[in-house]
């Protein structure tokens, strides 16, 4: 047994397969790791999971991050001499209805958008790599032959060999009872065996990593479930090569198992565990099997393998995991405490993530951000409703239900709604609003006209708020909309140095004259966008900052993070004080200017301005930027004066045929008018350079910042990747993001978002065109595009000026 050292530089704490990943690539990059873990090593969740290790999800980084899982799995054995029962025996995935096919055609095509291979199978050839089960209400399915399953307990020992044989120091029997925090920072871990004093530490505790978390102050949002599968004796056919098999339909999955199948499922009314904290001593140990419960699943399961009928059961494995309330796991540097890394709840796919989340992790601590586009699993996703661990429950036990439900685009969540309401919720909703909901806000996502219900139907075709956004979309384009953005993140940055600060942390050139508004990127050391935002300046020390409702968290600690030291510059969340009323179309200026007595003429208001203004009586900060296109401002606004503002918009715009327009027709309106969105289209992965922005980066001024000298080297070479609008004139294709883009029949990318555009009246699609030998604007005009939607290729033009362009004189006007 390894005595307990003093200090070391990382501490991870928790020997499942996630913390001994983490070990093993920190070690490997030369860094000195200490692992504690309370018992043994994977007697957390790890030893008991069923194995599957499946690669395709719907963000790209995820994927990438599960491919790396499966090359160190590859390999693995090879390098520590230790067995970990890996196998690429491929995965088959089977779909019973038309929705479902469609659902798979398009895994398929994202499939390949990410460099997967992924192929459509026949019902009869899917019966041949899986002979046992029965094919008759087939229609479809579809194989991932680089899939596979392997021994978690064995491949976690294999990585803690690995983590030793580099030097990593592995400490069982040990409690970390809690972490040290000095002003923000990590200095160190408490145990039952004594202190380590350390830089970094890694929160890798499965489902305790909530309640360890809590003693730092830090939040991770998630909740144990129970999961159970079957384990069966030998059945006659069930060979070795049987590749893995999810039934989503039949809400079950399946693998071999010594000669029997390991067969299991996710039910729509899951069961919590450990509501009242998990009890002491839960290790190695199972929940009682739960037959009542699993019949469901058992039910499911005996038409498609009848051979289960006459199998001996071995047991029926009861585990409980850590789930979380979007179905994804948790990563990266807590935004509470400076060194605080956490790696957990894993949604029963931590085997599958673990090779790939340590690397991630330990890339994450030694280069001190992401290496890669991870927001999807990002943990400063979250925000205050994740505080609250009733909610989380809630909002994750429907996750976990819908698991295996097709994931329709545009869905929307049901549960622990509605939270967060603006002060216009009642009003809206009584002018029918369907609303959408993020980060627990509620929010108009369409409006109803009379005789339709404000409610979505889910399709992927043409859904139900086709033809109203459509009209939203119109109303925009030529009278006047208001849109209730309150949900925006809003931020003061106060202070002797705050522009000193924002200078630095700013890609565009925000230290300029109060009252103008500029549009910025921050970037990382790699020039990759972190966040995209408005700025704007309120007076000498005093910026105002808006961002996306879901980057609250992200942009403030990404901000917070990056003020140089020593600067007087400190962030303010006000994002509860103000509600936003945006009012955008030719007749804005009508409108607002009918409630105002300030001047709004393009000469005292213009473009990329911000004014303290009075509406209606109410005392406003009007902001004149659009990002849809059209003259208009976003009015913020006290939100106790939001309600009359919002009704004497309405009154005054009667005139003008005013509408209440949502988050569906802004999304159309943006599309058309290629701004793009932080999160899909602008992202860690890719600079302003590569995204079309260079014109809103300083590289002009000499003014240093970061992220600007890996554009200077980007300039002295040509691109290898850029950002194209796409078009394609076949109504009856529906596009809604990850196809992948084909130029001269070569595959060079996929769409990073896609929607409809009501004024162009044609499906819009953006992403980068990739070209290892570099591309500039020439090679992209002259090639032959296709996009492959659902596996079908169709004909597309590409677009490298914006699609609408008739605002734009009235926006600047
Ligand atoms: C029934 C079932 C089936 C599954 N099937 C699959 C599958 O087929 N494929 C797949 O990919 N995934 C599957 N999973 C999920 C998988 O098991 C988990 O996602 C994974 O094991 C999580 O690993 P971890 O390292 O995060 O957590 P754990 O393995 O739980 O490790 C956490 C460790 O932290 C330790 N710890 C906690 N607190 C402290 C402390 N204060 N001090 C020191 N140590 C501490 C614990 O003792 C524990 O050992 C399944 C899960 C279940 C329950």
């Amino acid at each position: 047994m390894t005595a307990l050292p003093g200090r070391a530089r990382v501490v991870v704490v928790g020997g499942g397969i996630v913390g001994c990943s983490t070990a093993y690539h920190l070690a490997k990059m030369g860094w000195e790791v200490l692992l504690l873990e309370r018992h043994k090593l994977s007697g957390g969740s790890t030893w008991h999971a069923a194995g599957l290790v499946g690669q395709l999800r719907g963000q790209a980084g995820v994927t990438q991050l599960l491919g790396h899982s499966v090359a160190l799995y590859d390999r693995l054995e090879q390098e520590t001499g230790l067995a970990t029962g890996w196998k690429m025996n491929g995965g088959l995935r089977l779909a019973c209805t038309e929705p479902r096919l469609i659902e798979l055609k398009r895994q398929a095509t994202t499939a390949r958008s990410f460099g997967l291979e992924m192929h459509l199978l026949t019902p009869r050839e899917a019966q041949e790599l899986w002979p046992l089960m029965d094919v008759s209400d087939v229609v479809g399915a579809a194989f991932l032959p680089t899939d596979g399953q392997a021994n978690p307990s064995d491949i976690t020992q294999a990585l803690a060999r690995g983590a030793r044989a580099h030097g990593a120091a592995f400490v069982e029997d040990c409690d970390v009872t809690g972490v040290g925090v000095e002003r923000g920072r990590v200095t160190g871990v408490v145990t039952d065996q004594g202190a380590v004093a350390c830089e970094v530490v890694v929160n890798c505790a499965g489902q305790w990593a909530r309640e360890f978390a809590e003693l730092a102050g830090v939040n991770v949002p998630l909740v144990s479930v129970q999961h159970q599968y079957l384990v069966t004796e030998p059945i006659a056919g069930v060979t070795a090569e049987l590749p893995t098999l999810r039934d989503p339909d039949r809400l079950t999955y399946y693998k071999e198992e010594v000669g029997g199948l390991v067969m299991g499922g996710y039910e729509p009314d899951p069961l919590p565990w450990a509501v009242q904290g998990i009890p002491p001593g839960f290790h190695f140990t199972l929940l009682d099997g739960d037959w009542d419960h699993f019949e469901q699943i058992m039910r499911l399961a005996l038409p498609r393998v009848p051979a289960l009928e006459t199998a001996g059961v071995k047991s029926l494995i009861n585990g409980p995991e850590s789930f979380t309330p979007d179905g994804n796991f948790i990563l990266g540097e807590a935004p509470e405490v400076r060194g605080y890394f956490v790696g957990a709840g894993f949604n029963a796919f931590g085997i599958a993530s673990g090779g790939g989340a340590g690397k991630a992790l330990a890339e994450w601590i030694v280069g001190g951000e992401a290496p890669y586009d991870l927001w999807a699993v990002d943990i400063r996703r979250f925000g205050s409703p994740h505080r609250d661990t009733g909610w989380v429950r809630r909002r994750t036990l429907e996750l976990y239900g819908k698991h295996y439900a097709i994931a329709w685009p545009s869905e929307e969540h049901e549960s622990a709604r509605p939270l967060r309401r603006s002060p216009l919720y009642t009003l809206l909703e009584s002018a029918r609003a369907c609303f959408g909901e993020k980060l627990g806000w509620e929010r108009p996502n369409w409006f109803a006209p009379p005789g339709v219900e404000p409610r979505d139907v889910y399709s992927f075709g043409r859904q139900n708020w086709f033809e109203p956004v459509a009209a939203e979309h119109r109303a925009t384009r030529e009278r006047v909309a208001v849109f209730d953005q309150s949900s925006f993140a809003k931020f003061l940055v106060v202070g002797r140095d705050a522009a000193r600060a924002l200078s630095w942390i700013c890609a565009n050139d925000v230290d300029r004259a109060p009252g103008t508004v500029t549009y910025t990127q921050m970037l990382n050391s790699r020039g990759g966008i972190e966040c995209d935002l408005t700025v704007a300046r309120l007076d000498g020390e005093t910026f105002y900052l808006v961002t996306g409702t879901g980057f609250t968290t992200h942009d403030a600690h990404w901000i917070r993070a990056h003020v140089p030291a020593g600067l007087d510059a400190h962030l303010v969340d006000v994002t509860s004080a103000y509600a936003v009323i945006s009012v955008m179309g030719p007749a804005a200026r009508d409108v607002l200017g009918a409630l105002s007595t300030d001047d709004l003429s393009n000469a005292a208001f213009p473009f990329a301005r911000v004014r303290e203004i009075r509406v209606a009586g109410a005392p406003v900060r009007a902001l004149r930027i659009t990002y849809v296109g059209e003259l208009g401002w976003e009015l913020h606004v006290p939100v106790e004066y939001a309600v009359c503002v919002y009704e004497a918009l309405m009154q005054a715009g009667q005139a003008h045929g005013i509408a209440n327009a949502g988050y569906r027709a802004i999304e159309s309106l943006r599309l058309e008018k290629g701004y793009r969105a932080w999160g899909s289209d602008l992202t860690p992965d890719h600079t302003p350079l590569e995204a079309g922005l260079g014109w809103a980066v300083k590289l002009g001024t000499d003014v240093d910042f970061l992220g600007r000298e890996a554009l200077v080297r980007q300039r002295t070479a040509p691109l290898t990747k850029r950002f194209a609008g796409f078009t394609v004139n076949d109504p009856e294709v529906v596009l809604i993001g990850r196809e992948t883009i084909y130029r001269d029949e070569e595959r060079v990318g996929w769409l990073t978002s896609a929607g409809h555009g009501h004024t162009l009246g044609c499906a819009i699609g953006y992403g980068y065109v990739r070209r290892a030998a570099g591309l500039d604007r020439e090679f992209l005009r002259t090639g032959r595009y296709e996009l492959e939607v659902a596996t079908q290729r169709v004909a597309a033009q590409i677009h490298l000026e914006p699609l609408y362009d008739a605002g734009m004189e009235r926006i600047k006007m």
